[in-house]
């Protein structure tokens, strides 16, 4: 008699139960999970899978520290692998999640006294929402460079005068065009810390725009998503 043998996954604490979906725009909506059974740094990674899938993604927490849930930040990327499955979820179903990872972030210490500037394109602003939320008193401007204003993820959030919107497709932002051209016109004090996340034409162009200022490469803290 032929034997049926079965696969059975084991769900154990890396298993979270989807708590909420956050529609943010048609593409873009968070994740809303259990509080993390696990300790993280503001600005950390975590990889995030589906239940039964075999693959996985890395998801910069979206949440802060003290935050009861733990959520992270999609946008869902035409013809992507993963994007798609996740966008399909209900609240109910597993996600496993391992992590946290990276160290992009800074010292609880740090945020004390430091000055710093947050540039994220898309949703590579979600480290920066973590931080945030995490170290409220933090002094920090926050440039944001999306195609559309729409996509400015929960701005409410960030006090007015540290969040710059730059958007290059439409002009209802604080500027219009790209971060990296809002960027140039910009002066920083000497010790400001530099901390950029998203695409990597953004990153790369962003450094080099930091360099010619005289920024040092170990101010400038990076984190490519793609
Ligand atoms: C450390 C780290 C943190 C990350 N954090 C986030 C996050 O918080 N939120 C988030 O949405 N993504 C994040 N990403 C990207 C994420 O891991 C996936 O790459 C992304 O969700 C696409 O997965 P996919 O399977 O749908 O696409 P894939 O099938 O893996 O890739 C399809 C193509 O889409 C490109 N691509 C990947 N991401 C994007 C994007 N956002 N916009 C346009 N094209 C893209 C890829 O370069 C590839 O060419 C992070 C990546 C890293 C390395």
């Amino acid at each position: 008699m032929m034997s049926l043998i079965k696969h059975e996954i084991k769900i154990d604490e890396s298993f979270y139960k989807v708590e909420e979906i956050r529609q943010l725009t048609r593409e873009t909506f968070s994740l809303i999970l259990p509080k993390a059974r696990f300790a993280f740094k503001a600005g950390q990674h975590i990889s995030l899978g589906i239940y039964g899938d075999y693959q996985s993604r890395e998801y910069s927490i979206y949440s802060g520290i003290k935050d009861d849930h733990l959520e992270v930040l999609v946008k869902e990327v035409n013809n992507g692998y993963f994007t798609p499955k996740l966008r399909k979820l209900k609240v109910g179903d597993l996600v496993e999640i391992h992590g946290p990872f990276g160290n992009f972030g800074m010292e609880p210490k740090a945020t004390e006294t430091g000055k710093f500037v947050f540039i994220a394109s898309g949703t590579g602003i979600a480290p920066f929402r973590s931080i945030a939320r995490t170290y409220p008193e933090i002094d920090y401007a926050l440039i944001h460079g999306v195609r559309y204003t729409t996509e400015a993820y929960d701005r409410n959030e960030y006090p007015g005068d540290r969040y710059i919107l730059c958007s290059s497709r439409d002009t209802k932002g604080t500027y219009h065009g790209r971060l990296t051209g809002y960027l140039k016109n910009c002066t920083f004090a000497a010790e400001t810390q530099f901390y950029l996340c998203g695409n990597s034409d953004m990153i790369f162009d962003a450094l080099e725009i930091l360099k010619e200022m005289g920024f040092e490469r170990d101010q400038i803290h990076c984190e490519v998503y793609f």
